[in-house]
């Protein structure tokens, strides 16, 4: 079985990801990280993420990269924003995973492209949103919860503007899937958003 899980930053996708991952005992790939490590390369390669020969450059990254704690931060996430829109770079991380999703015994995993790119044929197909705002809220939260001293009108404008470049690139942009499930976590607590995107999904597969 393949879940995919799609929906915008701060959009509690990665929480409910990794619950319906241990929920149907399926293994999880975080795509988002994937663009992060290319960031992060592209900026140790003191490299430009606009230019799309230097942004591919970044995809050779040792997977050692993957783990670097660094790779969470606001920063790297706009950095990332900024070399998954180049089409090459995004050809560059397909096979990895494309082969993720289709592995034997099933996966879950979550981006923005998932059920339309990366795994068209998934079973299921979960877009999580919530409207920006609360979205900033959750970020800025969170921030502060690691003592960074970070202001809730800058995190809500790098929200938009990454949301804006996501939706609006040519290549793979931020959309539902035509047969997505769409859940909105903008009023729910985070157990809440769990309990019905497990409903949501076990209600698919009963479909059939
Ligand atoms: O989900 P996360 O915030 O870690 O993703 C960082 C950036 O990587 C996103 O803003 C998006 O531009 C890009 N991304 C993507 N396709 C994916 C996952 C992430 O373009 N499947």
């Amino acid at each position: 079985m393949i879940i995919a899980v799609d929906g915008p930053t701060a959009s509690g996708k990665g929480t409910l990801a990794k619950a319906l991952a241990a929920h149907f005992g399926l293994p999880l790939m975080d795509t988002g990280m994937l663009y992060r490590a290319v960031g992060r390369q592209v900026q140790l390669n003191s490299g430009d993420p606009d230019d799309a020969a230097e942004a591919l450059a970044g995809c050779e990254f040792a997977d050692a990269l993957l783990e670097d704690p660094i790779l969470r931060s606001e920063e790297i996430g706009g950095l990332a924003s900024r070399v998954s829109i180049h089409p090459a770079v995004r050809a560059a991380l397909n096979k990895r995973q494309v082969d993720f999703a289709n592995q034997p015994g099933g996966a879950l995993l979550d981006g923005r492209d998932i059920g339309t790119v990366i795994a068209p044929n998934a079973d299921v197909k979960l877009f999580v949103t919530a409207p920006a705002g609360v979205r900033a809220r959750r970020r800025h939260s969170e921030m502060l919860s690691h003592g960074m001293n970070v202001n809730f009108t800058d995190i809500l404008a790098d929200i938009e503007a990454r949301d804006i470049r996501d939706s609006t690139r040519a290549d793979a942009p931020l959309k539902p899937a035509e047969d997505a499930l769409l859940l909105d976590t903008g009023d729910l607590t985070i157990g809440a958003a769990v309990q019905a995107a497990i409903a949501l999904v076990e209600a698919r597969l009963r479909k059939g």
